[in-house]
């Protein structure tokens, strides 16, 4: 039940159905302001970390798996320490190592580790020379890692004087090994703030030293297609220099492995004559990777699979890349933006047109849709599209979409509830509605036992005025003694003291007051009714016109629950009230 307006309802329920078009461009409006808001997110970077999430799905179910038969790792895991010693080594089992693979007709070799410092002069100088005469070209890296803060002792107290908070700095070889090497690069990996290893930088400076990164550098020996490689490497960079590494669907277990020891021992057992343990042919022509794989001595990059690997596995997977040219390559920025905007646009137009669950339906359909775009291109072009921002957009766009529906359709049932429930003429409450709700007023007050009264009120000679005036006098006095009772019955109470007034016929009306009794209501409210109606001045067409208004009041007596005996008294008091004169007031 809600509390009665007065009058002209009609006219504003036209204006507000008429209004509706113009809310759909508030639709569309909020629409746009949605996508807007995904392209600030998209521009600020907010949801990388669920685009990486979708990315990791994309690798684990749809990753590469072309590995290059030119690369073979050459592990120095658990295995291989216990059989030569405790890392680090000394240098004449790499000297070693390097010798052979040259005879063997390595294509490159590349150090995972580098050789910082001297040890034992005879080992140095030995590997240097080696170093310096083997043919295959070799690389090596140059560790990326944070300064030391610069402190001095004080009576065995550090003293610091300089802090570094930061800094990175890059730790070289030795000299005299470094400048016989083919190319130094870094090998530097950081994990995303989730833990995950997912891209390399291809160049890191600290500020006043740059290095490309190792693993992509040995792939130039095969320099017969390098150039269309490069094309593929620059299409794969992202805006910041890195790289996605192309983690393949088992880690590379299809690369060609053997563990350090077996070098050394084919090594020593050729100079004794024997058959080398290793046949030559798993080196020759190959880009030899060296480095270790033991989990106590190494970085474990915890990749988007799902598990571990080691970063010999990580370099060479990037290696592999340089080499098949399969890159996960990037869409420009630019398109992404595209593509977000496009499926705003799509769903937006989805969402306008279709309702409920189909509605929902072509949300599913397109985010679906989307996804498995995505995915194909991602697995068969490898390309990176977004899709975590479109989904999301999607998702926002259904939920606001289906908010909107749900709030015009409430509108919607109210304008409706109104026209069915109010007098196109008067704007009170068609009798229809009223007995409705004095059928359930009056089991209310039973129970409760309150007292309850209601007034009937007809126009005195009303007839007389549509026939002097014209109906449509007639009418304006409706509305106008419609105005005066409802202006004088909506007080401000609580709901359970509200009272309502309806048209119950041509010229009549009802008033139905709650916790009145009869004599309050014959004396606060109806007689107070007359004298307001009878002292109005109406005027029609520069005419005034005198009208007045006969009312009859009944009450609700002890032991009724029903409303009917009690408006059969009140009908009969107005009509004692039209006998004895009209203009006047009668009680049961
Ligand atoms: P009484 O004092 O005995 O009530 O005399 P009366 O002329 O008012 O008699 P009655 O109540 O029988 O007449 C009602 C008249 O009201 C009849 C009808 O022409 C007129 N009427 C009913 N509804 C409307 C309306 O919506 N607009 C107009 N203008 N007249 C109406
Ligand atoms: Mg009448
Ligand atoms: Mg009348």
């Amino acid at each position: 039940m809600e509390e009665q307006e007065p009058f002209d309802s009609t006219e504003k329920l036209f204006t507000r159905t008429r209004s509706r078009r113009s809310l759909d461009w508030l639709r569309v409006f909020i629409f746009s302001l949605i996508t807007g808001l995904f392209v600030i997110f998209f521009m600020s970077g907010t949801l990388t970390r669920l685009e990486n999430m979708i990315l990791d799905i994309f690798q684990r179910c749809g990753g590469l798996t072309q590995t290059d038969p030119r690369i073979t790792l050459i592990e120095i895991n658990e295995e291989t320490m216990d059989e030569i010693g405790p890392w680090p080594w000394p240098r004449r089992y790499h000297a070693v190592m390097a010798r052979l693979l040259d005879q063997w007709g390595a294509a490159a070799i590349l150090f995972d580790f580098n050789f910082p410092g001297e040890t034992d002069p005879k080992d140095d100088q030995d590997f240097v020379q080696v170093l310096a005469s083997i043919r295959a070209p070799f690389y090596l890296p140059v560790e990326y890692r944070p300064q030391k803060d610069k402190k001095f002792w004080l009576h065995g107290l550090p003293v610091v004087f300089e802090k570094n908070e930061g800094k990175m700095v890059w730790g070289h070889s030795l000299q005299s090994i470094e400048k016989s090497a083919r190319g130094l690069g870094h090998h530097f990996f950081k994990n995303d703030p989730d833990g995950i290893l997912r891209r390399v930088d291809l160049r890191l400076s600290d500020g006043v030293e740059e290095f490309p990164y190792l693993g992509v550098l040995p792939a130039a020996v095969f320099s017969g297609d390098k150039s269309h490689k490069t094309t593929e490497l620059k299409l794969a960079e992202d805006e910041n220099g890195c790289v996605l590494i192309p983690w393949l669907k088992d880690h590379g277990s299809q690369f060609t492995k053997c563990n350090f020891s077996e070098i050394i021992h084919s090594y020593y057992g050729i100079q004794k004559g024997m058959a080398p343990v290793l046949s030559p042919e798993l080196i020759r022509g190959k880009i030899c990777l060296v480095g270790l794989t033991s989990q106590s001595q190494t970085l474990v990059p915890m990749t988007p699979l799902g598990s571990e690997t080691s970063s010999l596995a990580a370099h060479a997977q990037v290696m592999n890349a340089a080499l098949t040219g399969q890159w996960i390559r990037l869409v420009s920025r630019f398109s992404n933006l595209i593509f977000l905007v496009l499926v705003g646009l799509m769903a937006g137009l989805l969402f306008m047109i279709l309702r409920g669950a189909m509605s929902l339906l072509a949300g599913l359909f397109l985010a679906v849709g989307w996804v498995v775009f995505a995915f194909m291109v991602f697995k068969y072009l490898h390309l990176w599209i977004f899709s975590a921002h479109q989904l999301l957009l999607i998702l926002t766009l259904f939920v606001f979409s289906a908010i909107y529906v749900q709030i015009t359709a409430a509108r919607d049932r109210s304008v409706l509830f109104h026209l069915a429930t109010r007098d196109g003429l008067t704007g009170l409450y068609v009798i229809r509605h009223f007995r409705l709700i004095m059928n359930q007023i009056v089991r209310e007050v039973t129970f409760r036992k309150e007292p309850l009264s209601i007034i009937l009120i007809d126009i005195d000679h009303f007839k007389n005025i549509n026939d002097t005036y014209g109906h449509p006098a007639g009418d304006m006095i409706l509305k106008k003694v419609a105005h005066t009772l409802a202006a004088y019955i909506r007080k401000k109470r609580p709901f359970s003291q509200v009272d309502f007034a309806a048209r119950y016929g041509g010229e009549e009306f009802i008033i139905m007051l709650r916790k009145s009794g009869l004599r309050e209501a014959v004396e606060q409210v109806a007689e107070r009714l007359r004298e307001k109606v009878a002292s109005t001045r109406f005027e029609w067409e520069g005419k005034s016109v005198q009208v007045t208004i006969s009312l009859g009041v009944a009450t609700l007596r002890p032991g009724e629950n029903v409303p009917d005996p009690m408006v059969r008294r009140a009908d009969a008091a107005l009509y004692r009230a039209k006998a004895q004169g009209r203009n006047r007031v009668c009680s049961e």
